[in-house]
């Protein structure tokens, strides 16, 4: 039973078509809204537990509802954009969205998308009821008081910059985090050489952690955009 409500925000009525379809044969309770100003009110009169938003809406542009939502509201947001607008897209997550779907998607994006937020939803509640100083994700484990990680019985030996990304990976569970926004938490700047050397750091971390090298387990890269850790089930 899902019964979750969903926020869709999204002016092209085929799309939205899809989607409110989509939700209403999973079991999702859903609200539609045309435009951006629909879109604040409902978020604040009907307290959605997500919201699907399309970039470009007739009255005003997506990342401006994003920037309107977070000064009140921690509620998870995946942005719903065209390919051509990769800019927008890296500006709306550095806005505070969640995570992406890039148009066209087909229904399994969707639902898995929804899923992945789902379980960020849930990991949310479960740290703001316990506030547990502990972080565990499958075998992997993060000790933030004591200040070290495992990786089931094991612990790693993290450079301080790969314990530093590995926390803000983590606490971040389940949201794209773009490269600006990880270069800036890491280092204070955002350079290309930032970048640059973030690459590099994550993959002394991945070598660290994952298993198997071509399927990572715990960190997804969205090319062009950044990384994502991934809560796993
Ligand atoms: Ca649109």
């Amino acid at each position: 039973m899902n019964k979750l409500l969903i926020l869709v925000v999204e002016d092209d009525a085929s799309v939205k078509n899809l989607i409110t379809t989509t939700l209403k044969a999973h079991d999702y309770r859903y609200l539609a809204a045309g435009n951006g100003e629909t879109a604040i009110l409902d978020t604040s009169s009907h307290n959605p537990d997500i919201v699907l938003l399309d970039l470009g809406l007739p009255d005003m542009d997506g990342v401006e509802v994003i920037r309107k939502i977070r000064t009140w509201s921690n509620v998870p947001i995946i942005v719903i954009s065209a390919r051509s607008e990769d800019t927008d897209k890296i500006e709306a997550l550095d806005a505070g969205a969640d995570d992406y779907l890039t148009k066209p998607f087909s229904v399994e994006e969707l639902l898995a998308r929804l899923r992945v937020t789902q379980r960020r939803l849930l990991m949310m509640n479960s740290e703001a009821s316990t506030r547990n100083p502990v972080f565990v994700n499958g075998r992997l484990r993060i000790d933030y008081a004591a200040g070290c990680a495992f990786l089931g019985e094991e612990e790693l030996h993290l450079t301080p910059i790969e314990y530093k990304l590995l926390c803000l990976l983590s606490r971040n569970v389940g949201k794209v985090l773009t490269h600006t926004f990880i270069t800036q938490n890491i280092w204070g700047s955002s350079w290309e050489n930032d970048v640059a050397s973030l690459r590099v750091f994550m993959a002394t971390l991945r070598k660290k952690i994952e298993k198997e090298k071509d399927a990572p387990q715990y960190i997804q890269t969205h090319i062009g955009v950044g990384y994502r850790m991934i809560k796993v089930e």
